[in-house]
């Protein structure tokens, strides 16, 4: 057990068994929390031959990293991943846990909150630093109001938005000792059974992470439109997202959608094509660096928080862009 307690950074790896980008960002931020607290900045990894992930994450600043191997973390499992996570808890009785805000944590962390009996805030952008409390910052009312949340229990469950950090930087040096956990778990209690993995093929950058996005929305026309967005961002290198009409209407794969229901973006550069600026839409993408517009309605409200815009029909802008492009690329 640390005395002083700790602040404890969940790390999550995709499909590739890479760390998740948000997993680095999600250190960044435990290190600021840890360094504010006055106390150590831990890191855990759940899986199976978690080993050399493990002794990498060393190299990104945690004072410790507890590697929970075990077969039957194989894959993510809502009550098994509870379960080694709780038991990491125990071990090290972190003030704080932080996980990153992806689909996994979103199932996980309200588990662990119920199991150990504490608050969680999820979807955070940061935090304040007050007179013997913390106070973590949270986009509410679709991003039009920054709510400040104190949490009552210890320890502290929070969720940290996608690009709300920069990422840890890999240092030379290891900072941190890796701490197996011989987390005890047992298949015959369990009440949840998986009966089938789906992992969609992707193609190009994921949205989350993505440094540029080009989106679509209802003014695209059909998926015939989305197919040229797609060369568009190919040419970009760019993750392709949508508004919500467009994946309602089937044009776009639901997780392409970005906004108050879909994914919290905020990439270097965010270009809106055929969407007017739903404040549920604003709500995914306000906090993107650079903003691009491209509608033929002047007095489309996506021209309000844009830093550019482009007045005109897609059909005649995206072809023109793309030839710009390939002029200034040669
Ligand atoms: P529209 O509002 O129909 O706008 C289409 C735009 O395309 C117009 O501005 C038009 O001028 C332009 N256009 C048309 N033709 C062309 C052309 N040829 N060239 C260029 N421009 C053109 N929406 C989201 O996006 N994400 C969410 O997560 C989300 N969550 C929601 C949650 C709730 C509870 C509710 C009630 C709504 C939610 N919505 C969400 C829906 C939201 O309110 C809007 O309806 C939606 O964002 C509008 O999408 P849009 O801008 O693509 O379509």
């Amino acid at each position: 057990m640390d005395p002083d307690g700790s602040v404890l950074t969940v790390v999550e790896q995709g499909p590739d068994q890479t760390v998740l980008p948000i997993s680095l960002e999600c250190l960044s931020a435990g290190r600021k929390l840890a360094d504010g607290l006055g106390c150590r900045l831990h890191a855990l990894i759940m899986g199976h031959g978690v080993g050399d992930a493990a002794r990498d994450l060393g190299h990104y600043g945690p004072d410790r990293v507890y590697a929970a191997d075990h077969p039957l973390l194989e894959a993510y499992h809502p009550e098994l991943y509870c379960a080694a996570l709780v038991q990491a808890y125990e071990e090290a009785r972190p003030r704080a846990i932080l996980m990153g805000d992806t689909l996994t944590s979103l199932d996980l962390a309200p588990r662990v909150a119920f199991a150990l009996n504490a608050g969680l805030i999820t979807d955070c952008v940061g935090f304040e630093l007050g007179e013997g409390e913390v106070r973590f910052l949270k986009p509410v009312y679709s991003s039009n109001v920054m709510a400040a949340y104190a949490l009552a229990t210890e320890p502290w469950l929070v969720t940290l938005r996608s690009r709300a950090e920069d990422p840890a930087a890999k240092r030379e040096e290891a900072s941190g000792e890796v701490v197996p956990l011989d987390v005890k778990l047992d298949r015959s209690a369990l009440t949840i059974e998986v009966l089938r993995r789906v992992v969609e093929e992707e193609e190009g950058p994921r949205l989350a992470g993505a440094n540029i996005i080009v989106s679509g929305g209802r003014g695209i026309g059909g998926p015939e439109g989305f197919r040229r967005l797609a060369e568009l961002a190919k040419a970009l290198n760019a993750a392709v997202g949508a508004s919500r009409p467009p994946v309602d209407l089937g044009w776009a794969s639901p997780k392409a959608q970005v906004g108050q229901t879909g994914e919290k973006v905020a990439p270097s550069v965010y270009i809106a094509v055929g969407i007017s600026g739903a404040t549920q839409h604003l709500a995914g993408m306000i906090g993107s660096r650079t903003i691009v517009a491209i509608n033929k309605d002047p007095n489309a409200n996506i021209f309000r928080v844009a830093d550019y815009g482009v007045v005109g029909d897609h059909e005649e802008v995206i072809p023109a862009f793309r030839k710009a492009l390939a002029t200034l690329r040669k």
